[in-house]
This record gives structure tokens, sequence and C-alpha cells, in this order.
């Protein structure tokens, strides 16, 4: 049984009053909801870096974790511009998103770069949301699970299989992030369960079934339901959607 996860990308949006203020309703709305205090459900909030604290501040005593959208993988020096993962846990941070498609295009991160910051994010027992999405180009020429099972080897490369226990992975196709054109849930689950089975192969059936593997793209209030109605699909990972108090408490609240 893997307990559904619903985590908020904020990207680069809000300033400390209204990401405090958001992240306060979310506290209010979702803290006192059964499901979440029992750990059925998790909520995952991933701020602008400058913004954790604030929003750890909002968050304190709720069951909403803290994550991060990016990190660095040394854990110190001469990295202008840069954030460790020490930086994250001294705030409490526990999550953090490795490889967004914003990442790997906007700011050209290789699969390469990407498993070092896995590593680095295991080493400090934070746990990796690890991104991974085909192009519509890729799509258009039937490369979808070769793409994904790629960025997918690459990333975990060098890792024992029992890591596995601490990896989140998200299925994002680049078409459909930020465009209001969602992957259907049938096109998701193929992916997700060709995902399931390169981790089967990587590790083994009990550990690639733990394995969490959330859906990312123009998810809404209205297509959440009917995408984690899907066997393989255990949460989201939501961007615009997770910046409106309604919409994200609704979609955490999705009925599976
Ligand atoms: C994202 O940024 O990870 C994302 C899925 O964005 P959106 O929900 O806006 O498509």
């Amino acid at each position: 049984m893997r307990p559904k996860l619903f985590a908020a990308n904020w990207k680069m949006n809000l300033l400390p009053d209204s990401a405090s203020a958001l992240a306060g309703g979310l506290k209010s709305e979702l803290g006192s909801d059964p499901a979440f205090a029992a750990g059925e459900r998790q909520v995952v909030i991933a701020p602008p870096a400058i913004l954790i604290p604030a929003v750890a501040q909002a968050l304190a005593g709720s069951a909403i974790r803290l994550g991060a959208q990016n990190m660095y993988c040394e854990d110190q020096g001469a990295y202008t511009g840069e954030i460790s993962p020490p930086m994250l846990t001294a705030y409490g941070v526990q999550f953090v998103i490795v490889g967004h498609s914003e990442r790997r295009h906007i700011f050209g991160e290789t699969d390469q770069l990407i498993n070092r910051k896995l590593k680095a994010a295991l080493r400090h027992n934070l746990q990796p949301i690890l991104c991974l999405g085909e192009t519509l180009e890729d799509r258009q020429a039937g490369r979808t699970t070769e793409v994904l099972v790629g960025q997918l080897t690459e990333g975990l490369s060098g890792l024992p299989p029992a890591d596995l226990e601490h990896i989140t992975l998200a299925y994002e196709p680049v078409w459909a992030i930020g465009t209001g054109h969602n992957a259907t849930p049938e096109q998701a689950q193929a992916e997700h369960s060709a995902l399931r089975g390169a981790l089967i192969e990587f590790a083994n059936r009990d550990l690639a079934h733990a394995v969490r593997i959330l859906y990312g793209g123009s998810v809404t209030p209205d297509n959440v339901d009917s995408l984690i109605a899907k066997p393989d699909i255990d949460g989201a990972l939501v961007g615009g959607a997770s910046l409106k108090l309604d919409s994200f408490v609704r979609i955490a609240r999705a009925r599976s």
C-alpha cells in the first residue's frame, strides 16, 4: 500500500507574506484532516528556496512536509548562487525535487548532474522526487518510454537497489507542464507501468512496488480524480494549481 503523495511546486512565485498566507491556509485546511494526520496521505510544499524559512514557520506543528525545488550536489564551497543539502535540512526540508524539466531544459541540467544531486540528497536523508519526462517531439516519434527509461537508468546509476525505498518518481511530460493539456489517465498509466517495470529490473518486485510514481503536468481539481484512480499513479506533482489554496486542497483530497 503506497500512501498517496501530493506535492506543490510553487516555482518562482510568491513573496514572504503571500507564501506564509498560503502555507497557513493549507495548514488550517489540511492540518485537521485525519487522512493526513494518520499518514495515509502526504502533502509536500516546495517553495522558492529563499521563502523556505517563512513557510517552515507557517507550517510548524502540521503534518505537511517541506520540500525544495532544487539544490546543488556539494555540501559547501565555491558554488556561487547554489544551495546545499545541509542548508535545506537545517530548515527542516525533507524532500527535494530533482531533474524538473525546467531545470533540464532552461538550465541545461544533464542526467549526470541529476544523478549526482540524487546521491547527495540521499546522503543527507532528503527524499528525492526524481522527475522524468518526454518532449512532444519524443512522443510524436514514438520514443516516450525509451526516453523515460533512459532518464531513470541514468538518474539511478550507481545506487544500491535498496535506496529505492527513499525515492519518489514523478512522470511529467514536458508538453503537459503549464500548458493546460494533461496526459490522459491512460497515457500516464502506460508510462507509470513501464517505469515500474524498469524499477523491477533495477531492483526487485518488492522494492519496485513500494516506489511512489507521481504524475505531473496540468493537474487540476477537474482531472485529478481520474488520474489517481489508475493503479500506478500514486499522487501528483502540481505547479500552477498549487498556487491557489482551494485548488490545491481539492487536489490533495482527490478521490482514489
Ligand atoms: C510542475 O511544475 O511540475 C508542473 C507539473 O506544473 P503544472 O502543474 O503547472 O503543469
